[in-house]
């Protein structure tokens, strides 16, 4: 079974094949670096993160490309306010959203900057004027004639029939239903950061700057566009009049659109206090592995309520496969093969996959890994897992872990980068006790690791190397470093 994917624009579920043969060409709108991100912009990086990886697992090669957005309306206000430049400004907070995302296990993109793109994007205005697609206002801005452009509203399927002609809105965001000539570059306010261009001084709009560098990256057309629903209107709306009707052709074939999430069935805001960063999560003591298996439990296109609850049931999760594993690794068991256990590991491959095939169901292929791991777990307690099945069974959790990448264990080393942060950025009042208790159970003393090395040597000698390399996970879980030699063992702390 091929993937099938909800597409936006045709409205429904759709079999995805790619433009080009086995290569995906795909952009994700990425986060504007003007704050640390919130647990509702990673809910939409973690989806698009799954379906990369569900992509490659499938076979196909990804071409993934995401911008950073440093430069908007609300950059350039704070970074006046704090009297830096713009660069200077968003350097601090795309440091930190890469931190954020790594730490989360989120693959990374091929980055682009909205400011390393500028001249670009002048060129895309100019040629949008040649067309008589856009036009120049008296204070040197450039807006987009939607009137031009007969098919705008087909991704938010709105009807815009009646709308006027030349009214106009310069702000990035604006009001669902408001079909307005967009800003597609920005003339200078007294103490804004511009551009000297050939169309002019001033910046680009907000829009404008994804369909440049999309294309720029992918191509005229390319196989797929993803971001949070939020953003089918305007901007990916603003994004297709752009493209398409400067090269004629059809800019993104897909549109992939990830729900908004909600806390505590709320919608986030700072106001209600039920706004939280990936930061807040782990100061409170909850593991990256937790929140990343939480924000993958639920489909993209499914309401996903965050609550506390939830995330203390992740964590759960996560150590039960964790555990499963480490059984696995550290086993003894009797010769032999099991042809049910094999069976059993193969038909959860066989389920993960089709799940995933069927616009990306993240719940049934995790329901399908823990019936795997409830039956091979009674088959263990009676013996029947003999040593022949434990590769199968390792493969199983090895193709669930390639999409959603919890078993390995480093939650401490982050968490406990998290704390430094938060030491360095006077951010004390904000550290749980659960973290510094969950950081300080793991500290071990020299002398205890000591016997975790002496432990692996002898598994060496007697060549079982499952116990060598759980011994080893062990320690780098608790932030120990081994390295094996050609003199011996010797580990470090990180
Ligand atoms: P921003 O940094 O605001 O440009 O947003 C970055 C990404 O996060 C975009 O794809 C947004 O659609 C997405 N996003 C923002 N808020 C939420 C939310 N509450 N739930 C899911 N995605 C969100
Ligand atoms: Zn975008």
């Amino acid at each position: 079974m091929p993937l099938r994917l909800f597409n936006t624009m045709s409205a429904q579920v759709e079999e995805f094949r790619p433009l080009r043969g086995t290569e995906v060409r795909m952009y994700a709108c990425g986060p504007t670096v003007y704050d640390y991100g919130h647990i509702g912009n990673f809910r939409t990086f973690v989806a698009v993160d799954l379906l990369r990886r569900f992509l490659r697992q499938s076979g196909y090669t990804i071409h993934h490309v995401m911008n950073i957005t440093d430069v908007d309306d609300k950059i350039i206000r704070n970074s006046a306010r704090d009297g830096v430049t713009v660069n200077q400004y968003t350097a601090k907070y795309e440091k930190a959203f890469l931190e954020d995302a790594a730490m989360i296990a989120i693959e990374q993109p091929t980055l682009v900057r909205a400011t390393d793109h500028i001249p670009e994007m002048a060129e895309f205005v100019a040629r949008l004027v040649e067309k008589g697609m856009a036009y120049r206002t008296e204070d040197g801005s450039y807006y987009f004639r939607i009137a031009k452009f007969p098919r705008y509203g087909k991704l938010s399927k709105k009807d815009f029939s009646s709308m006027l002609d030349g009214a106009r809105v310069d702000v990035d965001e604006y009001e669902k239903d408001s079909a307005r000539d967009f800003a597609l570059w920005k003339a200078p306010k007294p103490g804004e950061a511009s551009w000297d261009t050939p169309v002019g001084p001033g910046r680009p709009g907000w829009h404008l700057e994804c369909s440049v560098m999309s294309m720029e990256q992918l191509g005229e057309s390319f196989d797929l566009h993803a971001g949070g629903e939020d953003l089918i209107f305007p901007h990916h709306e603003n994004e297709i009049a752009q493209s398409e009707s400067l090269t004629g052709k059809p800019f993104a074939h897909f549109w992939f659109h990830a729900r908004f999430l909600l806390v505590e069935d709320e919608k986030m805001s700072k106001s209600l206090g039920n706004f939280f960063t990936l930061r807040d999560l782990v100061l409170k003591g909850y593991k990256p592995s937790s929140i990343r298996y939480l924000l993958a439990s639920v489909p993209y296109r499914h309401q996903l309520n965050f609550t506390f609850h939830g995330l203390q049931q992740a964590a759960v999760s996560v150590d039960r496969l964790r555990n499963f594993r480490l059984r696995l690794s550290a086993g003894n068991f009797a010769d032999g093969c099991n042809e049910q256990i094999e069976k059993l590991a193969r038909e959860t491959i066989e389920r993960m996959r089709s799940a995933l095939e069927d616009d990306l169901n993240t719940a049934q292929a995790q329901a399908a890994i823990f019936e795997m791991v409830r039956q091979a777990n009674t088959a263990f307690d009676s013996g029947a897992v003999k040593r022949g099945d434990v590769p199968a069974l390792l493969d199983a959790l090895a193709k669930f872990d390639e999409i959603f990448a919890v078993l390995q264990d480093d939650d401490l080393p982050k968490m406990k980068q998290v704390l430094e942060w938060a030491r360095s950025e006077g951010g004390e009042k904000d550290i749980s006790q659960e973290l510094l208790d969950a950081l300080q159970s793991a500290e071990l003393s020299d002398a205890e690791v000591e016997t975790k090395i002496r432990e692996m040597k002898a598994a060496r000698a007697a060549r079982d190397f499952n116990k060598s390399d759980a011994i080893r996970a062990y320690l780098f879980e608790r932030g120990i470093l081994v390295e094996i030699t050609k003199d011996g063992i010797r580990w470090r702390r990180k």
